[in-house]
């Protein structure tokens, strides 16, 4: 008896989430992932490590609510901003009968937790000019529990329209959550949606430490919504999610020095980022450089197979979005360190 034939069928028929590690490659340099550059220094305190941790670490949900302008009680902490997806999903979809709505090309895990969870995927993809089809959204809105924006959308870069989100969140009252994905928010602050959760119940934020605070490494993130949505997650997540040496290095990832490491950390990449998007756009491979909003750059290049290869061959592992619809050609080069981003341009730079 075949072990697989006993899995749920779901299961059975699921592709995993492409992450750039299941993806690997060869390489030394390792542009793929949105990952930082460097991590910093922390502090451990092993004393207490025979015991279970909190559930919601005090300390890491006031420091982030002291952050992000909310209350303590808008805030859920969770392993990576993922489990706070999955959480949404689990919490508010029933199996085999809800739905959430996705605007393709965008971050491929809202589709995958709703899979693996049995729960159905209606997907209405971007507009041409790349922002949200808020009409067509408005639409399907009796269908679905869950609506996911991304913004900065990962690969595109762009920001979600405010006035398109506004009206979606008018249309969306008792019937749906509207969930807007903030991983990459502190790239662009000022574009951040935190300020409209005191007025809409219905709006919910994901956050995340593993960009611009580089700690992808420790798994910790945050959803940021109304008590009533906290309340609810709380009751769906694990007991014991956050290991407490992951609570120890968030708080002081989130202290006032680690605020401002991260700030300066971001001061470095948006530099870093504007230059080559500078130099990219006057080489001659480069059709397009997408909206820079994020720790990355969506580049269309002619062709983009070749320099993907190239890359690759020079031990540069960038992330190839050329399959997905509307991306031919379309390679996403995260900002790393400024070695490595001369490494890039000096492999574009080569005769071919
Ligand atoms: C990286 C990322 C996340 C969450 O990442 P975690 O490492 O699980 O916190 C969420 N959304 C988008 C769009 C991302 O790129």
């Amino acid at each position: 008896m075949s072990i697989t034939k006993m899995a749920r069928a779901q299961v059975q028929a699921l592709t995993p989430y492409q992450s750039a590690r299941r993806i690997g490659g060869q390489g030394h340099i390792w542009l793929n992932a949105n990952e930082a550059a460097d991590s910093g220094e922390y502090q451990l305190d092993c004393a207490r490590l025979n015991r279970y941790p909190e559930c919601q670490p005090p300390q890491v949900i006031n420091r982030y609510a002291g952050y992000a302008g909310v209350t303590a009680e808008q805030v859920l902490v969770s392993r990576g901003g993922d489990e706070g997806i999955e959480l949404l999903i689990r919490t508010f979809c029933e199996p085999g009968r809800d739905q959430i709505l996705i605007c393709t090309p965008t971050y491929g895990m809202y589709a995958i937790s709703a899979e693996t969870n049995g729960v159905g995927i209606i997907d209405v993809p971007l507009r041409d000019d790349r922002q949200p089809d808020f009409d067509g959204i408005i639409k399907q809105l009796d269908n679905v529990k869950l609506v996911f924006l991304c913004s900065p959308n990962n690969p595109t870069g762009d920001l979600v329209d405010k006035t398109g989100l506004l009206r979606l969140l008018e249309a969306a009252k008792e019937r749906a959550l509207v969930v807007v994905d903030e991983a990459y928010i502190e790239f662009c602050p000022e574009s951040t949606q935190a300020g409209l959760l005191a007025d809409y119940p219905q709006l919910v934020l994901i956050r995340t430490l593993s960009k611009a605070f580089g700690l992808a490494g420790i798994r910790c993130g945050f959803t940021l919504a109304n008590p009533e949505v906290i309340g609810l997650l709380i009751k769906v997540i694990a007991p014991y999610p956050i290991p407490e040496p992951v609570a120890q290095i968030a708080a002081q990832a989130l202290s006032d020095s680690g605020l401002a490491t991260m700030r300066a950390r971001v001061a470095e990449i948006n530099a870093l980022k504007a230059t080559l998007a500078g130099q990219l756009r006057q080489n001659a491979q480069v059709k397009e450089v997408f909206a820079p909003n994020g720790n990355y750059l969506l580049v269309r290049f002619t062709p983009g197979s070749d320099v993907f290869a190239r890359m690759g061959k020079a031990g540069i592992i960038l992330r190839d979005f050329a399959s997905k619809p509307g991306l031919s050609d379309c390679i996403r080069i995260t900002i790393g360190n400024s070695a490595e981003m001369d490494a890039v341009l000096q492999i574009l730079q080569q005769e071919q």
